[in-house]
């Protein structure tokens, strides 16, 4: 077997950590290949030499580093690495035998569709399944719902919808039911779209699948419409998101500036990272305060961001400030009840910050400028945006994921996650995906970029010089 796996001999450097993906083989003794790959006679495709990926192509996970006066280009310390993504010559499943599941979890994110539609009709052209299935309403469905039958007629203009056509849902996360439900079906390949919580989901499903020594593959896809997922480079949707929102900052910039002291508020998608609106500020160039979750804000006093509009206000008669819906959640005053509330899967409800921002922002005007006028527009696009198709750029990625997910199943890898690291498809360990965040970084350039273009105030040294 390990002859099938290795397709020639190869050795890194020692600097070099490859990380290593679990194969079916790893707890099935008796597993043979079920035969080189169908795309070696797939009239599209006539593979050439170059075409299949092999064990020794690898993603590099850090291709930018400073390097100490010790190191060489050629010797640089230590590099982690991922199998790269692609087909491979020999594979693990007859595609008459492959009964694939495809569901879909969490919120909606542009790309869900395209997602689905290429998961079934790459199974279906480029290795020859016929047995696909759409799991209905999330996680719970597996045990409650009976699956839908795909094929590539039925989806053929799915990416052009928004939302998810196999529905999607929170909570209902019972291992022993959708494991059970998995083995009665008699799927083989899981395919499971969803967020952070999908992941850690996905993680135990791969784990009882490899306890109970089932042949199934079980991948993951990233959904995560904020980019709050690490070591990838980005999911899809995340392009459409950033583009939907900069259409929000301009309503919210003409409507600002058609006002006497007109304020333009927007609360863009981010419940722990502020990446949409950190990369909405930067393209839009309208905005003159960006607030997010991973840097603190405060409204009254020295350095303030109440005295900052107030400056910008006089100099410009307007200003534009965008907000995360993670940002300032320990400034809003929150009931008991609110402390405690969670949703169907556990995560804490966020109270509209900016709301309450519209809300504090009259109060203060009120209070030191009662005979002036003074206009706050809110827009909230948070559904819009999430709701709508993929963008061309997206659904080129969801294409690419979805094929790369069905090349890593069929070649007998499992319990994995596909998505690019340095614009390489690779494929990364579940596990690990489920624990990285990916956080907006505030101390690299990016950051001080922001600030240069919006000229906030440095919230946390303004707090530390006032104290
Ligand atoms: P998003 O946050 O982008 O909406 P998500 O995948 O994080 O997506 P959740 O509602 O948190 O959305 O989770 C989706 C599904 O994963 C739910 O069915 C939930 O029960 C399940 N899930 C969440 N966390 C876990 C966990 N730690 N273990 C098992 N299942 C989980
Ligand atoms: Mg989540």
């Amino acid at each position: 077997l390990q002859d099938h796996l290795d397709d020639h001999a190869f050795s890194f450097s020692p600097n070099i950590t490859l990380k290593k993906l679990p194969h079916l083989s790893d707890y099935l003794q008796d597993l043979q290949p079920a035969g080189p790959n169908p795309l070696d006679h797939n009239p599209f495709f006539h593979p050439s030499d170059g075409f299949y990926v092999n064990k020794s192509d690898i993603v590099l996970r850090q291709v930018a580093c400073r390097l100490s006066p010790s190191e060489t280009i050629a010797s640089p310390s230590h590099h982690l690495a991922y199998i790269r993504a692609g087909p491979r010559k020999q594979i693990f499943f007859d595609h008459c035998a492959t009964r694939a599941a495809i569901v879909t979890c969490g919120g909606l994110c542009p790309g869900m569709n395209t997602v689905i539609r290429e998961l079934v009709v790459g199974l279906w052209d480029l290795y020859g399944v016929r047995q696909i299935y759409g799991i209905k309403a999330g996680y719970r469905g597996f045990y409650s719902i009976h699956p839908i039958e795909l094929n590539p007629k039925m989806v053929h203009n799915w990416h052009r919808r928004g939302g998810t056509v196999l529905e999607t849902s929170r909570g209902g996360f019972d291992l022993t039911k959708i494991v059970d439900a998995i083995e009665n079906h008699g799927f083989n390949q899981v395919y499971i779209i969803g967020g952070d919580g999908t992941m850690r989901g996905a993680v135990k499903i791969f784990e009882e699948v490899r306890r109970r020594k089932l042949k199934v593959g079980v991948t993951g896809i990233p959904k995560t419409v904020d980019n709050d997922i690490g070591i990838i480079d980005r999911s899809f949707g995340f392009q459409t998101a950033v583009e939907m929102a900069e259409q929000a900052i301009h309503a919210a910039h003409v409507e600002a500036e058609s006002a006497v002291n007109g304020i333009g508020l927007v609360k863009l998608m981010g419940r722990s990272t502020g990446h949409i609106a950190l990369h909405a500020t930067l393209s839009s160039r309208d905005v003159d305060c960006c607030l997010i979750p991973e840097t603190e804000f405060y409204l009254e006093g020295k350095g303030g961001l109440l005295e900052f509009l107030e400056q910008r206000l006089k100099e410009r008669g307007h200003a534009v400030v965008v907000v995360a819906e993670g940002a300032g959640q320990d400034l809003i005053p929150r009931t008991t009840a609110q402390k405690e509330e969670r949703d169907e899967s556990g995560n804490m409800v966020f109270l509209d910050v900016g709301a309450w921002l519209k809300t504090e922002l009259k109060k203060w005007w009120d209070r030191e400028h009662p005979h002036e006028l003074f206009t706050v527009k809110y827009i909230d696009p948070t559904y819009m945006i999430r709701a709508v198709p993929a963008n061309a750029t997206d659904n080129l990625y969801c294409t690419l994921v979805a094929h790369s997910a069905i090349h890593g199943l069929m070649a007998g890898y499992t319990g994995f996650v596909t998505g690019p690291v340095n614009a390489n498809h690779a494929y990364i360990p579940l596990a690990d995906v489920a624990q990285a965040k990916n956080e907006v970084n505030i101390k690299d350039h990016k950051w001080e970029w922001v600030r240069s273009i919006t000229n906030q105030p440095d919230f946390v040294k303004s707090k530390q010089n006032s104290v």
